[in-house]
């Protein structure tokens, strides 16, 4: 049976603190392959920002082939419209074929909007979802507050926590009767983000050492998010 883990973002650009966060939970969750997903348009987003879905897609694929157990999906640039990771998600079920476990991944700042997604308890109630932590957030203190959200508008989903660790041993939470559980994923915690990198690149600052040097000269190459 395949582990898959599915790593969503705007990747713009693609830096370490994603490839740490996702090696990481692929070790931790024993995955056999974690896909990284590069949205088109995403919906949360400040569009003016984000570069062309093809430089995106071509630097998460510079980013991660050298990774053995890393691979790039373009469905969500493919698809027309705005990027769902619901539809991401029964779309890769299908790609890659059932039976396997499926392990959404998502950083803690993305996880606190989550009841602002489309269909949320859709797509929890569709695979497991692993949270990790970022700087500047408190993994355990924030997790429940979208879960509290999501019971209001969602009667039916009643979140408590796993009992006992369950059969990986995690923290998280778990809605009875229903096979898929939220895993809390403490990471090392690389404090780095896109935005931050945007800026840099704008102001003329170094970039090394928080992404990939092959990144580094695609931006350069292509005179990226000046
Ligand atoms: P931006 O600053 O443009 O928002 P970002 O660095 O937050 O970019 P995204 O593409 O928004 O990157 O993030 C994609 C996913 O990766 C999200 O789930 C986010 O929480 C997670 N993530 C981003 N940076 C880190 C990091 N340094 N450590 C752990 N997870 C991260
Ligand atoms: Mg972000």
């Amino acid at each position: 049976m395949v582990r898959l883990g599915v790593m969503g973002g705007t990747f713009n650009p693609i830096h370490y603190g994603h490839l740490a966060a996702a090696d990481e939970v692929r070790d931790a969750f024993a995955l056999d392959t974690v896909i990284f997903v590069p949205a088109a348009l995403p919906p949360h987003k400040d569009l003016a920002e984000i570069i062309e879905p093809r430089h995106r897609l071509m630097m998460t694929i510079l980013a991660t082939v050298s990774h053995p157990d890393f691979d790039v999906s373009a469905v969500e640039i493919e698809r027309p419209g705005a990027s769902y990771t619901v539809e991401t998600i029964a779309q890769l079920k299908r790609l890659y074929q059932e039976p396997k476990a499926m392990y959404f991944i998502l950083g803690i700042d993305a996880f606190i909007e989550i009841a602002s997604w489309r269909q949320p308890d859709v797509l929890l109630g569709s695979c497991h979802t692993v949270v990790t932590g970022r700087p500047g957030y408190d993994l355990y203190e924030l997790a429940p507050y979208p879960l509290r959200e999501l019971s209001a508008t969602h009667p039916r989903l009643n979140f408590e926590p796993i009992v006992g660790g369950g059969p990986l041993d995690k923290r998280g939470f778990q809605v009875r009767g229903v096979p898929y559980q939220i895993f809390l994923q403490a990471v090392s915690g690389l404090d780095i983000s896109s935005s931050d990198i945007r800026q840099r690149v704008k102001t003329g600052r170094s970039i090394r050492y928080l992404l990939p040097d092959s990144v580094e000269a695609y931006i350069r190459k292509y005179q990226l998010y000046r």
